[in-house]
C-alpha cells in the first residue's frame, strides 16, 4: 500500500516502522486504520471487472498498478499493512501472507505444493500440530510422509535424494523441546540437485525473524507460528508465510482465499503493533534465558539441560554457530526424581506460570511429557528425550535474577524428596 522502494535499503527496525503503512490512506493518522469491512465499493464497472481479472489470477498487474481489494476473504487494508511490515524484519523476503492460525499457514503452505501421489520429507519431532497434519490430513489424502530425526544431516540428505515424488521439505529447527538443530544450508543444496526442485520450507517460530534466516540459507518457505515471538503477548492467535518467488506467492494466496484462514482485521491491526519489538523482546528474552540455563545448568537436582550454547556435538555446535545469531528464550531440563519431582517443581514455582505456549513476555514451564507430547507414541518420545523428569521454559522478559531465585527456590523444594530416593547423592550433571 505504501511506497516501499524509498525505504528499501533501511535495516530492518527501521524499516518496519516505515515501511508497509501510508498515513494518508488511513486519514492521516499516525498509526493504521482498522478497516473493518467484508466488501469494497468500486468506482466503475470496469474497475470491478479489472480487479476479478487480477485477483483470479486471469490477468497480471501492470507495472506501477496496485493490488485491487474485493473481497476479505482474499485480501483487505490491514493484512496488507501487517504483510509489508513483516517483510523487512524476515532476511531476504520478498513477500509476506497472513493467516489465522500458525496451523493455518503451515496447512496452506502444504496443500499448496502437495498433492495426492507426492511426498513430503520432514524433520521429527515436529511441532504436535504439525506432526497431526502429516498423519490425519496428509497421509489419509494420499501424500507420502518421510520422517528423519533432527540432527541427522547424512540421513536427511538420503532421504531427500532418494525419496520417489519429492516436492515438500519442511525442517522445524530448532525442535521442540530439546533444540536439535537440522543443517538449513546443507538441505537447500541436497534439494537443488533436484530436478524438479522440492520446495524447502522452515517453520521459523522458536528462533525467527531475529536470530535465524533460513531464506538467507537457501530455503523457499518461511513458516511461523506469530502466535508466539510475533504476537509476543500470550493474546492472539496467528501466523505467517514469507518467501521470495512470486508463483508460489499467488499460488498460496488463491488457497487462502479458497480456505478463507486469512487473518482478520482486528488481529493484523494488532499484530502489526507488536512487529517493531520483536527484536528487542527476543534479544532480552534470549539474555535472560542464556544466563538462567547456564546457572541451572550446576544444579545437583538436575541432570540435563538442553539449550543450545550448553550443546556437546561437535556437528550440532558447528550447525547452531553457523546459523544462529543467539541461543533464544526456550529451554528445557531433565529433572531427576521424575514425574513426581518435576510436578512439584511446577507447583512450587511462584513466578513462572504453569502453561503450554511459548514466546511471550512472561515465562511460561510445562511438562511436555503429560501436555505438548502426550499424542507421540514411545518411539517418538524416545527420540525426542522426553523423559518424565522433562520440563520445557519459555523465558520472558522479567529480571533475570528474579527467574532464576525462584527456579533455584523451587528445586531446593524437591531437594528433600531426592535426598530420601538416594537420587541426589547419584551422578549429577554431567558437565560437573
Ligand atoms: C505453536 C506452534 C505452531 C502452531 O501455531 P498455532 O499458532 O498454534 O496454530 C507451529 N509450529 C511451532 C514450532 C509452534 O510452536
Amino acid at each position: 500500500m505504501a511506497d516501499s522502494k524509498k525505504s528499501r535499503n533501511d535495516h530492518p527496525s527501521t524499516a518496519v516502522l516505515t515501511r508497509g503503512f501510508d498515513p494518508r490512506l488511513s486519514v492521516w493518522s499516525a498509526r493504521p486504520a482498522v478497516f473493518r469491512t467484508s466488501t469494497f465499493v468500486f468506482p466503475t464497472p470496469e474497475a470491478a471487472e479489472r480487479a476479478f481479472d487480477i485477483t483470479s489470477g486471469r490477468k497480471q498487474l501492470e507495472p506501477g498498478e496496485s493490488e485491487y481489494l474485493v473481497y476479505s476473504r482474499f485480501n483487505h487494508p490491514n493484512a496488507e499493512i501487517l504483510q509489508d511490515q513483516m517483510v523487512p524484519l524476515e532476511e531476504n523476503a520478498e513477500w509476506a501472507l497472513a493467516f489465522n492460525s500458525g496451523l493455518a499457514a503451515i496447512m496452506t503452505a502444504l496443500l499448496t505444493v502437495l498433492k495426492p501421489g507426492d511426498s513430503i520429507v520432514y524433520t521429527m519431532p515436529l511441532y504436535g500440530g504439525t506432526m497431526g497434519m502429516m498423519h490425519n490430513l496428509l497421509e489419509p489424502y494420499g501424500i507420502h510422509t518421510v520422517a528423519v530425526p533432527a540432527g541427522h544431516s547424512a540421513e536427511l540428505d538420503d532421504a531427500i535424494r532418494t525419496t520417489p515424488m519429492l516436492r515438500a521439505v519442511l525442517l522445524e529447527t530448532p525442535a521442540n523441546p530439546t533444540m536439535v538443530m537440522a543443517d538449513i544450508k546443507r538441505a537447500a543444496l541436497v534439494c537443488a540437485e533436484l530436478d524438479p526442485k522440492p520446495v524447502l520450507m522452515v517453520d521459523n517460530t522458536f528462533l525467527g525473524p531475529v536470530f535465524q534466516h533460513p531464506l538467507s540459507q537457501g530455503a523457499d518457505i518461511v513458516l511461523y507460528s506469530a502466535t508466539k515471538y510475533l504476537g509476543g503477548f500470550s493474546d492472539l492467535l496467528a501466523g505467517m508465510i514469507l518467501g521470495r518467488d512470486p508463483d508460489l506467492r499467488n499460488q498460496m494466496f488463491g488457497k487462502r482465499g479458497m480456505f478463507g484462514n486469512i487473518l482478520q482485521p482486528d488481529e493484523c491491526w494488532i499484530l502489526d503493533g507488536r512487529l517493531p519489538t520483536v527484536s528487542l523482546r527476543m534479544n532480552r528474552q534470549s539474555k535472560n534465558a542464556q544466563r538462567i540455563a547456564e546457572s541451572l545448568v550446576r544444579r545437583p537436582e538436575v541432570r540435563k539441560v538442553y539449550y543450545p550454547t550448553l550443546f556437546d556435538d561437535p556437528e550440532q555446535i558447528r550447525i547452531r554457530l553457523s546459523q544462529c545469531d543467539y541461543p533464544g528464550a526456550m529451554f528445557a531440563m531433565d529433572l531427576k526424581g521424575g514425574k513426581a519431582a518435576a510436578f512439584d517443581f511446577l507447583r512450587n514455582l511462584h513466578l513462572a506460570k504453569n502453561a503450554v505456549s511459548l514466546g511471550g513476555m512472561e515465562t511460561l514451564v510445562c511438562h511436555p511429557k503429560t501436555t505438548t507430547h502426550s499424542a507421540s507414541g514411545p518411539e517418538e518420545m524416545k527420540l525426542a528425550c522426553i523423559t518424565d523428569g522433562l520440563v520445557r521454559v519459555s523465558v520472558g522478559i522479567e529480571d533475570w535474577r528474579d527467574l532464576l531465585r525462584d527456579f533455584e527456590q523451587s528445586l531446593d523444594a524437591i531437594r528433600p524428596m531426592l535426598e530420601e530416593t538416594g537420587e541426589l547423592t547419584g551422578k549429577t550433571s554431567s558437565r560437573l
